[in-house]
């Protein structure tokens, strides 16, 4: 604890430190900072030609290395639902386009499905873990967003809650629900002081 956090006082933590001792056998523990994404990796989906399929193919990587990380004997395996999968992409369109684009996925050879019937599960093809590690993605809300970011598109990580969100210009610090929060409580504030300043007069 000293080493990681300079003003560690052990009576403040005693407490809380016991606390969590005590529940963390309830949970099996994943705790996964991110996941690294490699130079070859990035190359194959750059080179997909169609930009909604890149968002598409970045995101079923992450999860797949996601996965992998819980998992040792995953192999590139992705299960999670078609909703899911889109919403992380930051990909909105009907559930028959999503079968689709995913159908271009896996034309290309870059995924291939579970043979059962009623399976989801889609097998990643373009993990290159060996590769040099070229982007670390520890977010995993939006990450359509974290691969426009690497395109250079201008996005930003809210300064409240850390999702990336769009930038629409160079003083936002701010996602839309967050900035709407810190709206509210100046506003609260500031009825607040003028309530007290009535009852003072
Ligand atoms: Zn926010």
């Amino acid at each position: 604890m000293e080493t990681r956090y300079p003003r560690y006082n052990p009576l403040d933590w005693s407490a809380s430190l016991e606390k969590y001792a005590k529940n963390a056998g309830k949970y099996s523990l994943c705790e996964c900072n991110g996941v690294w994404i490699t130079e070859d990796e990035l190359k194959t989906v750059d080179e997909i030609p169609d930009q909604t399929l890149q968002r598409l193919a970045f995101t079923l990587l992450c999860l797949a290395k996601f996965q992998n990380f819980r998992n040792p004997d995953n192999h590139n395996w992705v299960n999670y639902s078609n909703g899911e999968i889109y919403s992380m992409a930051c990909i909105n369109t009907t559930a028959f386009k999503k079968d689709i684009k995913l159908n271009a996925l896996k034309e290309s050879g870059l995924i291939e499905y579970a043979k059962k019937v009623n399976n989801l599960n889609i097998h990643v093809l373009y993990l290159y873990n060996e590769g040099k590690q070229k982007l670390f993605v520890s977010d995993f809300r939006k990450l359509g967003y974290e691969w426009k970011l690497y395109k250079g598109e201008k996005y930003m990580r809210c300064a409240g809650c850390g999702i990336l969100t769009k930038r629409k210009n160079n003083i936002q610090r701010y996602c839309k629900d967050c900035s709407d929060k810190v709206r509210k409580k100046r506003q609260k504030n500031m009825m607040k002081k003028r309530r007290k300043q009535g009852s003072v007069k």
